[in-house]
């Protein structure tokens, strides 16, 4: 299997994923449904044009759940055009936004849009930042986060962790794992195994790992522990 073609959807009865796009650098954009709800997964740019096209601006209007991985700006790029829509649109529901603690962007981006917009935001965001990867349910499914290992370069050259997550989601019986950007690591290892899908990022162009990526072979090989697999975020 090498890299995918986008839009990628897989489904199971009434759960299923829809991966608009995961481009390295340029954007992720993840739609999940529940029964009924509707959540997004690491929002990137575009994220609010292919929403808008897939479920309407009635559905868009309902999403309880916003689940971010890691700051990176192909991840996070779409958070505010996506909250001041909601805002113009008039959205009436709570929206939670799931992240790893210590993740300013969000926090950052959060801020700015309640400084810009205090007198009509038009629903409550709650912020969860996670500290702790202990399993929980939210809406109609069940979430365990899991610590990943990311990192980026400082000016300086060195290089930092960045707080990162991957998440398990669980209905119905059903388990999807998505491992975020991350290296190899045993916690993907892991919840991945007889995930009913694992969607693994293989972001390194070559078969030198390193502490951001996996190579293809890395994410191959936790994909097959699952019992389907997608291979995403591949350099284009
Ligand atoms: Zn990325
Ligand atoms: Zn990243």
């Amino acid at each position: 299997m090498t890299e995918q073609k986008y839009t990628l959807h897989w489904k199971k009865k009434d759960f299923s994923i829809k991966i608009f796009c995961s481009i390295p650098n340029i954007a992720t954009g993840i739609l999940l449904k529940a029964g009924k709800a509707h959540f997004v997964i690491d929002p990137g740019d575009g994220i609010l044009r292919d929403l808008n096209k897939e479920i309407g601006v009635k559905n868009l209007l309902e999403i309880s759940d916003v689940f971010v991985t890691h700051g990176h700006h192909d991840h996070v790029g779409g958070v505010w055009s996506l909250l001041t829509y909601l805002r113009v649109m008039q959205k009436k529901s709570p929206l939670t936004i799931h992240y790893p603690d210590g993740c300013v962007e969000i926090e950052s981006i959060y801020n700015a849009f309640k400084k810009v917009y205090l007198r009509s935001i038009t629903y409550k965001i709650n912020l969860k930042a996670i500290k702790k990867t202990n399993g929980y349910t939210t809406n109609n499914i069940t979430v365990k986060p899991f610590p990943v290992i990311h990192k980026e370069y400082l000016s300086t050259g060195k290089m930092r962790q960045v707080p990162a997550l991957g998440f398990n989601f669980v209905y119905d019986g059903t388990k999807i794992c998505y491992g975020g950007d991350t290296a190899y690591c045993t916690e993907l290892v892991n919840h991945a195994s007889n995930a009913d899908l694992a969607i693994l990022e293989a972001g390194h162009d070559e078969e030198t790992p390193d502490e951001m990526h996996m190579t293809m072979k890395e994410a191959v090989s936790i994909g097959k522990s699952a019992k389907k697999y997608f291979l995403v975020h591949v350099p284009e």
